[in-house]
């Protein structure tokens, strides 16, 4: 990959920082987002204005006007459309230099080899820790990387998990699994959490700076507050027993 395949002055803003090199890494990335609500839709955008080269956007869901609040890829006159479509087509609009393409399913363990195939890193925009566990196992069987987020209410968590970098995330999953529900959500804790996670694919893409491996990032964006919490280094063999 050479240079002369980039829009220099697209990705000027960003390159004195990330260097041509980065940019390339960005360019041969290829990257999915699961989960194209709150989380999902900042991710994919900044994704997209960032340069990665493949862009697989996954999510069954339909765009509903209570999603407005804070799923930021969607306006009022894509209500009742597929979400993955929509995003599809409001990623392209962005930029058209990324390869986007698509899927209406809800990821399971069934699909997610299928679903998945072709990428090195995946960006968990989920609700649940039932398909976030799938990802996770997915992510840590093929040695992909997985950058992990949750936003509820005012607070969030981050953090980035690969097999000989870390733990796995079901290590740091809540037991038993939280049933999936909406005790509410501002847009701006989604922002934050949600920039956190392109930070650590920037990162992980790039190789700069430190993605925060064996770390737990936790905000609090009514004090405002991100702690950080060091996480243990497992052997995860009774995780994966576990997830089964
Ligand atoms: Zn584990």
């Amino acid at each position: 990959m050479s240079l002369d395949k980039i829009d220099i002055v697209r990705y000027s803003r960003q390159m004195p920082l990330l260097g041509a090199i980065g940019q390339i890494k960005l360019l041969e990335s290829r990257v999915a987002v699961v989960g194209l609500g709150g989380l999902g839709s900042l991710v994919s955008l900044y994704l997209a204005s960032l340069g990665v080269g493949k862009l697989l956007l996954i999510d069954p869901d339909k765009v509903g006007v209570e999603n407005l609040n804070r799923q930021i890829l969607y306006s009022t006159e894509d209500v009742g459309r597929p979400k993955a479509k929509a995003a599809a087509q409001r990623i392209s609009a962005l930029n058209p230099l990324v390869d986007v393409e698509s899927y209406e399913e809800r990821i399971t363990a069934e699909n997610a080899d299928d679903l998945l195939s072709g990428t090195e890193l995946i960006v968990d925009g989920l609700d649940e820790w039932g398909a976030r566990l799938v990802l996770d196992r997915h992510a840590w069987e093929r040695g992909k990387t997985l950058v992990h987020g949750a936003a509820e209410s005012y607070y969030g968590q981050v953090t980035t998990v690969r097999r000989g970098k870390s733990s796995c995330l079901a290590c740091i999953a809540p037991r038993p699994l939280p049933e999936r529900g909406c005790r509410g959500i501002v847009a701006p804790t989604v922002g934050v959490v949600a920039s956190l996670e392109v930070m650590e694919a920037l990162k992980v893409i790039t190789g700069i700076g430190e993605p925060s491996y064996n770390k737990l990032l936790v905000i609090d964006s009514r004090r405002p507050s991100i702690d950080e919490i060091p996480l243990k280094l497992m052997k995860c063999e009774d995780c994966l027993a576990r997830l089964s």
